[in-house]
């Protein structure tokens, strides 16, 4: 048995505002560099990314592609949105059962021509049968977003995919949740957890910023998906991710002066913001509570534990105070590390700390702060990320004596 990463969600440049480089050769070198061994493809139902990615990637073995550009491997891999506009993930067993679905898919679409995430006017019952139908797999993608996901539109898994619930096994967290809120609802239980990236971007503070660790035999498609099962030992051994309070949609918020609200005070508000009268829109944690079955999280034998990372590009930000992540200094304290250690995944979460303060001690101190749950986060919301901070700030909460827009621009 071997340890792989795998970040299953990601968008090819066929998306809507996603990055040119959003290519396959691009792609392998930075997962590879992150330090994935698989990556989904996203966007396979997109013709013009199929025919990319048949022409730059080539079978290995049941439904892992490969690159001559790195190790990393492929899975092929989409996004769809339903006619509720819920989004779900999907894995396929091979790229020719991606086309056959998108045959289907295309009398009840008008764009998957054109847009790598495409809209679909079937409901979520109905697109897990058409995925059974290819043998591909399917579940809810960021479950608990505000815009586009199931918990938006449903207080239960059932109400949207009716009895072809039992045919739903994985459920993506969404940067804005972890396993410590999401096992406080009871339904979720033999769920298995995805942590993914859901990137428009190659650069690795984006792709892999959340990845899962999968116990398997080999690189397969039919490996995966017992993992996905916890079936014969297969399993997810690790889920890895932002801390949940770094998520843009963690609090309710205004979506357009990022003002966080109680969830009493957005109610009594009717969702406008008295501030700017733009629409605030119900944080992660918010809704999670009001679908919590318990106080406290009850995590079933399989769920494997849950680790908070900090992409390595703004870990070196915070201790360097270089505010953009681009720049060519942070990129060469980055490079440095990834020589020294291979990947960046390894720097995060594999080696000794004392190891990675020989090369960069401010990097090595603030690792281990996150390893340890000590680093302080400015919650996200309203589609503004949070961020971790090494000083005292407070969230900016409406009626908190924060000083208010029409102050600021009077
Ligand atoms: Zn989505
Ligand atoms: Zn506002």
């Amino acid at each position: 048995m071997q340890q792989i990463d795998v970040d299953f969600h990601i968008h090819s440049r066929y998306s809507g505002g996603t990055s040119r480089d959003m290519i396959a050769s691009v792609i392998a070198r930075q997962a590879e560099l992150k330090g994935l061994d698989l990556v989904g493809t996203g966007d396979a139902l997109n013709p013009d990314w199929l025919r990319h990615i048949k022409k730059n990637l080539t079978e290995e073995s049941d439904g892992v592609y490969s690159s001559s550009e790195s190790k990393t491997r492929f899975l092929v891999t989409t996004e769809v949105e339903d006619y509720k506009g819920v989004h779900h993930l999907l894995l396929f067993p091979s790229i020719s059962s991606a086309e056959e679905l998108m045959e289907r898919f295309k009398r009840y679409s008008s764009d998957i021509e054109k847009d790598g995430r495409p809209h679909l006017r079937l409901n979520g019952e109905q697109i897990v049968d058409s995925a059974g139908d290819v043998d591909a797999l399917l579940g809810p993608a960021h479950a608990f977003t505000p815009w586009t996901a199931i918990y938006k539109e449903y207080n239960s898994l059932r109400e949207c995919y009716g009895d072809n619930i039992r045919d739903v096994k994985f459920l993506e967290l969404g940067l804005s949740a972890d396993s410590y809120m999401a096992d406080r609802i009871s339904e979720l239980q033999e769920i298995t957890f995805m942590t993914n990236s859901d990137t428009h971007s190659p650069w690795p503070h984006r792709l892999g910023r959340e990845f899962n660790r999968i116990l398997v035999k080999d690189l397969s498609f039919s490996e995966i998906k017992k993992a996905i099962e916890h079936k014969n030992d297969r399993r997810f051994v690790l889920n890895v991710g932002l801390n949940p309070r770094e998520g843009k949609y963690h609090l309710t918020s205004c979506t357009r002066c990022f003002l966080r609200f109680k969830l009493a005070d957005a109610e009594r508000l009717k969702w406008r913001c008295p501030e700017c009268r733009g629409v605030i829109k119900k944080g992660v944690s918010d809704r999670i509570n009001e679908l919590a079955t318990w106080e406290k999280p009850h995590h079933p034998w399989h769920r494997p534990r849950y680790i908070h990372i900090i992409p390595l590009a703004e870990v070196i930000s915070l201790a360097t105070g270089i505010r953009t992540i681009t720049s060519k200094k942070i990129h060469e304290r980055w490079k440095r590390l990834i020589d020294r250690f291979g990947t960046e995944i390894n720097v995060l979460i594999d080696s000794e700390t004392s190891e990675i303060k020989k090369i960069d001690p401010g990097v090595g101190r603030i690792i281990e702060k996150f390893r340890t749950g000590r680093m302080k986060y400015v919650a996200g919301g309203g589609g503004q990320y949070g961020r971790p901070t090494l000083k005292d700030e407070e969230d900016n909460f409406y009626g908190m004596g924060q000083r208010s827009l029409s102050e600021f621009l009077g």
